[in-house]
């Protein structure tokens, strides 16, 4: 698919999450939090939920976490936010920036799967305990699962602690730091990009999401 028929389908599901009430979240929300970014970047973050400051904007990682990320992005991978692709397992905010329930992971599902399926990041980082679980299909916690690389579909899959939890400083900084320079090792070892392979665009579907 060429940009701008990835952006066009990225649009037509941008409006199907705005109408969407799958979960009880869509009728809470002020604004549906897509995805912002390159619709064919090489790399995507996926975090958890929308809290106060994207729910009012619509769009992901706009508070405090999102500027750390932005920050780290920059320094840690050499890579600016407009280059990369981020978006949240959840698209609608949980009231009082509650953990995301089961029911409401399920029911979003599917959104973030069109996502992935469109962008076809060659690397996917997971922001936090919520998206590694999920993308990853495991109990396992966030603190045992990074400082390793996982096959997704066809891309690599780097989890981390979310920005949010770095904020405090300590081992989750620390852990995000180092975990931001693997993304930059991986991006770096990739080999050139090569035209799209029909055969290859069901390999998300042997993926856990
Ligand atoms: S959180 Fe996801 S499933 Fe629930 S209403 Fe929002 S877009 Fe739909």
């Amino acid at each position: 698919m060429t940009r701008t028929d990835v952006e066009a389908r990225l649009a037509e599901l941008a409006r199907a999450v705005e109408a969407c009430r799958a979960c009880p979240l869509g009728g809470q929300r002020t604004r549906a939090v897509f995805g912002v970014g390159n619709p064919q970047a090489d790399l995507m973050f996926v975090g958890e939920a929308p809290g106060f400051h994207e729910d009012k904007q619509g769009e992901p990682f706009v508070g405090a976490a999102g500027q750390l990320l932005t920050k780290l992005l920059r320094e840690r991978v050499g890579l600016d936010r407009s280059d990369v692709y981020i978006a949240n397992t959840l698209k609608c905010r949980p009231p009082g920036n509650r953990d995301p329930l089961p029911d409401e992971i399920e029911a979003c599902r599917p959104h973030l799967r069109q996502q992935l399926k469109l962008i076809r990041p060659r690397v996917v980082v997971t922001l936090g305990n919520f998206a590694s679980k999920l993308l990853l299909n495991t109990q396992t916690g966030i603190t045992r699962l990074r400082g390793q690389r996982y096959p997704f579909g066809w891309a690599v899959l780097i989890p981390t602690f979310h920005p949010a939890a770095a904020l405090r400083g300590g081992a989750a900084m620390r852990g995000l730091e180092t975990d931001l320079y693997e993304v930059r090792r991986v991006l770096d070892e990739l080999p050139a990009p090569t035209p799209p392979d029909p055969q290859q665009l069901g390999l998300f579907e042997t993926t856990a999401l």
